[in-house]
């Protein structure tokens, strides 16, 4: 039960359309019911992780030309991007050089 926040009173739920709200019928104070689990649903998505999975042996890898550290040479490498825990750092890029294997990760 709910009860009207200006003057105690027991509030009513009342149908409009698709949308139900709390009615005060001392202060005619109208409450709309969805309008909180609306903004609940908005925080939740707001503060959920962005997780990256990579399945790599169905979807290869995007390829990109980029300098070697371990060739020394501009070589043809694999690479992806992932997100950190704390979603304010920017995502890290990881790279595997086609050529020889070495693996390094790059701060964009
Ligand atoms: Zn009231
Ligand atoms: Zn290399």
């Amino acid at each position: 039960m709910e009860f009207c926040k200006t003057c105690k009173n027991l509030l009513r739920v009342q149908k409009e359309n698709e949308n139900q709200f709390l009615f005060c019928r001392v202060c005619n104070t109208k409450t709309k019911l969805t309008e909180e689990i609306t903004i609940e649903t908005s925080n939740f998505v707001r503060n959920k992780e962005i997780v990256v999975i990579n399945e790599g042996e169905q979807n290869p890898f995007p390829v990109t030309k980029i300098m070697c550290p371990k060739c020394n040479e501009i070589r043809e490498a694999y690479w992806t991007m992932q997100q950190t825990r704390g979603g304010d750092e920017p995502p890290t890029r990881f790279y595997e050089c086609k050529t020889c294997n070495w693996r390094w990760r790059e701060y964009s």
